[in-house]
């Protein structure tokens, strides 16, 4: 009888730690929960350790430097504006109204998830004479350190989403999650006849700032043949978006504002 009390006892234990393991938040850092000395288990009882967290992915090193083969200005004096993380449907159109009242184009860098829920969005930012650029399917902070199956993958269905909105769209920029670039993904993006967009002039909007200090940073920082980021999405872009008249009127008058291509 206390043989049989005792293997239930081992066999709910083991249960209890094999279900520790499915979980998927983060690992548990509390001392491994030990038998009360009087249920003192046979040693063959006792269930081997498990680990605890799924083997970590293997990621390459991010170069120390940026990659060679970034496109980082227009290639003339005027500037360029690109505006990342969209299509947002509270801030895109507010930011393509502003762009057409002051008879500019821009490059809209955007993320597959997003193309997926606002298709509308990409074919007007396509129809009112905008650029598109690959900005990687979810936003993928690491993704240019991924095995290159995995990052072609990525380009590859973001490209397709984007297609699905606009059919015949060119696609001819990509711009990695972050500007976490490697030599890696660059090559990838070529392959698939995308050049890698980086930028010169980053006021750092996203970590929202004011609208005067958005405009100020982009006015200061911006020299010739400048490409300016900016986010139409991945947050409260209100700063942005009053930051833009302001933005678009200074470097037309300083620089000229021309579309990437
Ligand atoms: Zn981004």
């Amino acid at each position: 009888m206390r043989s049989r009390l005792l293997l239930a006892c081992a066999t709910g234990l083991a249960v209890l730690l094999v279900s520790g393991c499915a979980g998927t938040g983060p690992p548990d850092t509390s001392p491994p929960a030990s038998p009360p000395p009087s249920a003192a288990l046979p040693p063959q009882a006792t269930p081997a350790p498990t680990r605890t967290t799924p083997p970590k992915p293997r990621l390459r090193a991010l170069p120390a430097k940026l990659p060679a083969g970034l496109v980082r200005t227009t290639g003339n004096a005027k500037v360029a504006l690109t505006f990342d993380d969209g299509p947002d449907p509270a801030w895109t159109p507010k930011v393509l109204d502003r762009l057409k009242k002051a008879k500019v184009t821009a490059t809209f860098c955007v993320v597959g998830t997003q193309v997926r829920k606002h298709p509308e969005l990409v074919r007007r930012i396509v129809r009112e004479g905008h650029q598109l650029c690959n900005h990687s399917w979810n936003h993928d902070l690491d993704l240019a350190r991924r095995p290159i199956a995995e990052i072609r993958a990525d380009l590859v269905r973001t490209n397709k989403e984007i297609r699905r909105a606009v059919p015949d769209a060119e696609v001819p920029f990509y711009r990695q999650p972050g500007g976490r670039w490697t030599a890696e993904v660059v090559k990838v993006a070529r392959k698939l006849d995308m050049r890698s967009l980086h930028w010169t002039v980053d006021p750092q909007d996203w970590a929202k700032p004011t609208a005067a200090t958005i405009a100020k940073r982009v006015k200061r920082t911006a020299k010739p043949g400048a490409v300016v980021l900016l986010h139409d999405g991945g947050g409260d872009r209100a700063a942005t978006l009053a930051a833009c008249s302001r933005v678009i009127t200074a470097l037309k008058r300083d620089h000229g504002i021309v579309r990437l291509r």
